[in-house]
């Protein structure tokens, strides 16, 4: 009998989902994938094949529906797609486990209270994640609910790399570093170690460069650091986020020009990054198309960055042994892989053009004594996994 697992993955507009089929203990087997998006405006419904076929589509015109409304059309539809399975267990991507979660954790009601308790740390994405997990309960009371944390890999961290140099009360009270995107981490440690087992037992940083992006020292598989924080505003320059920036801006931006705290808040995470400095967008591809210097300015200032915290992470690993990018703008874009690895060649990384060109695999020079990975990553499929780990009682 095959199981059929679920994977949500909810945002502030839209309810992205994955189905996979399992048999066995072979890999889950993507079945099909879609999404419910702008839920407050013009909720849209549509499944595809995992080719990106549409197999179903659904609008409404009430922007006013319940989460449960649209879950329960979700639930329905893939409940007519399980091609035979049956539907055993939802997975979702909640993105703050706290400093409790090291791992992913069956839902029940005491669990989703210490969820909720956590919203503070994560406002813009905790209720998000939190509220197809209670309209999944609404409308399918039986089914088994794991959520899968995207702090969960960095509890590994060292508690130096955690700490703030705060007063202990409030890092006693949950001000520290958590750091964010574990989900990718942990999968892309696992593909390469299959890919580069050597290479995967030593000191290897990861670039998960997307919308959101930040950078990850992995040291044997487990997670020693990384360049998000308390919340998934710290480290690098993003789409529209600042990533670090001195804490006395905000201060000033308060005090000196009487900007509200929300106003504080969507400036630094809705108007800033790529598109506050370029002033044109948030889209890596529209910036390296474009002739306007100020898309080039931001640009420099991802990369600078980027290749700066190559640096911070091999110092806090002491060395080296790999480099890996991934997501949308690392797996698709040669142009900032090559600036990258140009500004990180005094460590010893040495571009091969040709395969960055192409795109995936290995990256760097034969003689490269760092090598550079391209290595695509998969959130759901990780969360899959997880999921159907926990619903066995085995681990991944
Ligand atoms: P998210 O963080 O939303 O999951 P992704 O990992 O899908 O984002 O990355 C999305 C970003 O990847 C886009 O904003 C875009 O800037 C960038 N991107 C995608 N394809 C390319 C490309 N060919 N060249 C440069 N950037 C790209």
């Amino acid at each position: 009998m095959r199981d059929g697992i679920l994977v949500i993955n909810a945002g502030s507009s839209s309810i992205k989902f994955s189905l996979y089929l399992s048999n066995g203990d072979e890999k889950p087997l993507l079945s099909s994938r879609g999404q419910v998006e702008g839920i407050a405006s013009a909720p849209h419904f549509v499944a595809l094949s995992p080719e990106g076929a549409v197999l179903a589509e659904r609008r409404w015109t009430d922007s006013h529906l319940p989460h449960e409304t649209l879950l329960k059309h979700l639930i329905d539809w893939v409940e007519d797609h399980l091609d035979g399975a049956t539907l055993r267990a939802a997975g979702h991507r909640v993105v703050h486990g706290g400093a409790r979660y090291a791992q992913p954790v069956v839902v029940d009601a005491a669990l989703m209270a210490e969820l909720e308790a956590l919203v503070p740390l994560a406002p813009l994405h905790q209720p998000h994640n939190l509220a197809p997990i209670r309209a999944l309960t609404a409308v399918h009371p039986g089914l088994l609910q794991v959520a899968c944390f995207d702090t969960a890999f960095h509890r590994s961290n060292p508690p130096v790399a955690q700490a703030f140099a705060l007063p202990r009360a409030l890092s006693d009270e949950g001000v520290r570093r958590y750091g964010f995107h574990g989900l990718s981490y942990e999968y892309i440690a696992r593909q390469l170690k299959r890919i580069a087992p050597a290479a995967a037992s030593g000191r290897v940083v990861v670039a998960h460069l997307g919308s959101g992006a930040s950078m990850c020292a992995i040291r044997d598989g487990r997670s020693v650091a990384s360049t998000m924080g308390f919340t998934a505003l710290d480290g690098l320059p993003m789409g529209t986020r600042t990533g670090a920036i001195d804490a006395g801006v905000i201060l000033y931006l308060l005090e000196q020009k009487g900007m509200s705290a929300k106003e504080v808040e969507t400036l630094l995470y809705k108007k800033s990054g790529l598109l506050g400095v370029s002033g044109i967008s948030n889209d890596m591809r529209v910036l390296l198309a474009s002739e306007d210097p100020h898309a080039a300015e931001a640009v420099h200032l991802f990369v600078y960055r980027i290749c700066r915290e190559v640096g911070s992470l091999a110092a806090a690993m002491q060395g080296l042994d790999a480099l890996v990018f991934t997501a949308g703008i690392g797996e698709h874009s040669p142009e900032i892989r090559a600036q990258v690895c140009r500004g990180a060649a005094w460590m010893g990384i040495e571009l091969d053009e040709a395969a960055n060109a192409q795109g995936a695999g290995v990256i760097s020079t034969l003689d490269s004594p760092i090598p550079v990975y391209v290595i695509p990553t998969d959130e759901e499929m990780m969360i899959a996994k997880h999921t159907r780990a926990v619903m066995r009682g085995t681990k991944v």
